[in-house]
């Protein structure tokens, strides 16, 4: 599903040099465009000379923001807060919708419009009036806000209001009759802001903007998502990771799906008021009312141990990935030797392997690193290769949880996402240094606990494969072993970014996937070109 954003998002400060500020396109860097493109606003974006701090891509971009807006703001020091920002681009929006001088930006800034929104029978985003609308419906939450909050909120207001009296903005629908809303108006405009807003990420998920889009903030969250919210432009997409049944709600995720479950809670009751009752949660939720019947036959002394028993699917996850010890001394403390002598163990997989879907395998006698990496991996990847239903996907998955439940481990306890984090770093450090052995290794432990907490189509997941697949490929001592590998988690890349990216092109996401499908060419020729030894076991 593709909708708006109710008024241009707001770069971060630090991110403008590098995206157009109409159609949030990212610059490429100049020692890259040199070699491959041709003229000279593919490479450098063009600064607005009154400012001096905004960039587009050439005349036709900067037109379409000057009209409407940039002209509002280009002298106005203020625009250097977020909040300041994002209010007064709100309420010229909703005036120029109102008094009928609105024009539609996005489509005249994107000069492919016509082919991007309607290929593949997509329609167009929704009109205008419909976001403006949606926006008016949103929850602000004000009542809860705490004061302090609201105190800031009201400096803003404020400050927008008599700005926007001072530039003689024109306030001339029948609702407004010359005058800006009211404070209080304004107050109300910022709790529907920051309850609903939406950080702008790019095809790396790398976040640049934050943006207002009233549409996509009507799907509810769930820890365990079935859609996932994705940009193209500032055009926000909502995709479907998985098949959805007709009746099934839709819901992404408004938190890091990786951050254990008291992280969770209080970001989602801080920013957004609500206990998560997601299929993740629920068990959290036992007492509290509104309880699955089963539980309401549950006697009081039944004991914590007894629950944990009880808990199945999703809700055992979060104990799975809870704690926060590793190191040597379990204390979370970490250095590279300690961290090379854990993940070198890790054996990797080969190719073939991760094509056969078979029955569930048994655990290994004990979960460490390697034996997790490698019975995940073996579990679930030629599932997801080979296209499974969600049922039978979900069946593998619960069925892995509960081999990690009952099976005993080592210390620390090899899938907590504090083990994660430290892996992740580690995992860049070798890539930095180029032990490209290393770093497949913890790359393929990464990929693991990724399929472990997060939907099998996950951008992340994608992106990670890519990185992974690169590292094994650069593996030129592991010889056509690594190759073999690299080509397999390629075509796992290729399937799951299809999903998370799409194949749109000329968008930076479709984009994505041709970049993998070019390296897989490049892979598949190696390949082709030398004897092929049976894959080793
Ligand atoms: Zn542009
Ligand atoms: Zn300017
Ligand atoms: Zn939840």
């Amino acid at each position: 599903m593709r909708s708006r954003p109710l008024c241009n998002p707001v770069l971060f400060p630090t991110h403008r040099s590098q995206h157009c500020e109409t159609c949030f396109k990212t610059r490429i860097p100049a020692s890259a465009a040199a070699a491959t493109t041709t003229s000279k606003s593919a490479r450098e974006l063009e600064r607005c000379s009154v400012c001096k701090k905004r960039y587009y891509c050439d005349r036709t971009c900067f037109t379409v923001a000057w009209k409407g807006w940039h002209r509002w703001i280009c002298a106005d020091k203020d625009m250097e807060d977020l909040d300041y920002e994002m209010l007064k681009m709100i309420v010229m929006s909703i005036e120029r919708l109102r008094n009928g001088s609105f024009r539609d930006t996005i489509s005249s800034a994107a000069p492919d419009a016509s082919t991007t929104a309607t290929t593949a029978g997509m329609p167009l985003q929704e009109p205008l009036e419909l976001t403006a609308y949606v926006f008016s419906t949103l929850m602000g939450h004000s009542t809860v806000s705490d004061p302090g909050t609201l105190a800031k909120y009201e400096e803003i207001a404020t400050r927008v209001r008599e700005q926007l009296i001072q530039i003689k903005f024109p306030f001339k629908s029948s609702v407004s009759q010359g005058e800006p809303p009211s404070v209080q108006e304004l107050i109300q405009y910022l709790c529907r802001f920051h309850c609903n807003n939406f950080s702008i990420h790019d095809a790396q998920l790398f976040t640049m903007a934050e943006g207002t889009f009233p549409v996509g903030a009507l799907f509810n969250h769930s820890c365990r998502p079935n859609a996932i919210v994705m940009y193209e432009g500032q055009i926000q997409i909502v995709r479907a990771l998985e098949d959805i049944e007709v009746g099934q709600e839709v819901c992404s995720s408004y938190v890091d799906n990786g951050v254990q479950r008291q992280e969770r809670r209080l970001l989602l009751k801080e920013k957004y008021y609500f206990d998560c009752h997601c299929p993740r949660c629920e068990e959290e939720e036992e007492g509290e009312g509104d309880e699955k019947e089963e539980s309401k036959d549950m006697v009081e002394s039944e004991s914590k141990k007894t629950a944990d028993q009880r808990k199945t699917g999703f809700r055992i996850l979060d104990d799975l990935i809870e704690g926060d010890q590793d190191g040597p001394n379990g204390d979370g403390k970490v250095d590279g030797e300690w961290l090379t002598k854990q993940f070198e163990a890790i054996i990797l997989p080969g190719a073939k392997s991760l094509q056969m879907v078979g029955p569930p395998l048994k655990a290994p006698k004990i979960f460490t690193r390697a034996s997790f990496t490698s019975y995940i991996l073996h579990s679930l990847v030629p599932l997801i290769q080979s296209g499974a239903t969600e049922a039978e996907y979900r069946a593998r998955l619960f069925d892995v949880y509960g081999k990690l439940q009952s099976t005993e481990h080592c210390q620390p306890k090899p899938f907590t996402t504090t083990v994660m984090t430290h892996a992740t770093s580690f995992f860049n450090t070798c890539l930095e240094h180029q032990s490209w052995r290393l770093a497949s290794k913890i790359g393929c432990f990464i990929l693991a606990q990724y399929l472990m907490i997060y939907p099998r189509h996950h951008p992340l997941v994608g992106l990670h494969g890519f990185t992974l697949a690169k590292s094994l490929w650069n593996d030129v001592e592991a010889g056509m072993t690594s190759v073999r590998l690299s080509y397999e988690i390629l075509g796992l890349t290729r399937r799951i970014l299809k999903v998370s990216h799409g194949i749109q092109r000329g968008d930076e996401n479709g984009d994505l996937v041709r970049e993998v499908e070019a390296f897989m060419k490049t892979v598949e020729t190696e390949l082709g070109s030398s004897p092929l030894p049976s894959p080793s076991a």
